[in-house]
């Protein structure tokens, strides 16, 4: 429902925090049930090597004792053979292990020289500027796996849809995530009216959804949770907003080649929750 923050639908995962992380204060460490970390452990170690026979990474090998190695590019045959929930679902996996302190351990320069001369990435995300939430990292993503555009607010004009065009119809992505987060500078600039140059303008694509956001307590950027139901609008309006402008994408959606997916980012957990589908 519009107007409900994500927050409240984080999921809680059944793990103990990694020593990496353990000294997040406390009232983070209670979002995380920690009665069972050693079949936890064996569960994500299965995982891993279930994802790494097919994953957005392709040919990224486990070692001796689970650990995971460098990858190669995916060839365009095993990015062609996944389905766009499966695509969905790796990156999933990929925010839990980024969430767990268990991330693939790349050698980024390999992965740049193996992708240097063609690329076949599996989405392309339409996320925030904001520092802090980068979308490959937060979902482990390495070079050459996903399109990435960003935009102050995650918003969509005609020049964003162009790219969105390419990056599925042209180079064969088969998601768009319209990314938001959580506590957006951009969000709350919207809210309050701010006006500045041509950020005005950038802006006033996210009125609509300051407007048709539903809350209970005050209406201003103040209240967080306000601005994170407002956030949430935003991404529902943004991929409506992308299926209304592409003919392109729109006949990619009918025919089962393309799914249109939304997400919040949570600058406080670091969990992408994905939106139901159908928005
Ligand atoms: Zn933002």
């Amino acid at each position: 429902m519009v107007g409900q923050s994500s927050i409240s639908r984080i999921e809680i995962i059944n793990f103990r925090l990694p020593a990496s992380i353990a000294t997040v204060p406390e009232r983070r460490t209670k979002a995380f049930v920690a009665d069972d970390y050693r079949r936890k452990e064996r569960e994500m170690d299965s995982e891993r090597r279930r994802f790494l026979t097919r994953s957005i990474v392709g040919a990224m090998a486990v070692g001796a004792g689970g650990a995971v190695r460098t990858a190669f590019a995916m060839p365009k045959t095993e990015r062609d053979a996944l389905s766009p929930t499966q695509i969905i679902e790796l990156m999933k996996r990929g925010n839990e292990r980024f969430r767990m302190g268990v991330r693939v351990n790349r050698d980024f320069l390999r992965e740049q020289q193996d992708r240097a001369k063609s690329q076949f990435p599996a989405a392309v995300i339409l996320s925030c500027i904001d520092s802090r939430a980068p979308a490959e990292l937060v979902m482990d993503l390495g070079i050459g796996d996903v399109f990435n555009t960003r935009m102050a607010g995650n918003v969509a004009n005609s020049d964003v849809v162009g790219g969105l065009e390419f990056a599925c119809s042209v180079a064969g992505a088969k998601v768009i995530l319209v990314l938001g987060h959580t506590a957006c500078g951009a969000v709350a600039g919207a809210i309050d009216g701010v006006k500045l140059g041509s950020l005005t303008g950038l802006l006033a694509r996210i009125e609509p959804a300051v407007k048709a956001t539903r809350h209970e307590g005050p209406r201003t950027s103040k209240d967080a949770a306000f601005v994170d139901a407002v956030a949430r609008t935003n991404v529902e309006m943004t991929m409506r907003a992308v299926r209304s402008e592409s003919q392109v994408l729109r006949d990619l959606e009918a025919k089962g080649a393309l799914v249109i997916a939304g997400a919040m980012y949570d600058l406080g957990n670091a969990a992408v929750t994905f939106l139901p589908p159908h928005q």
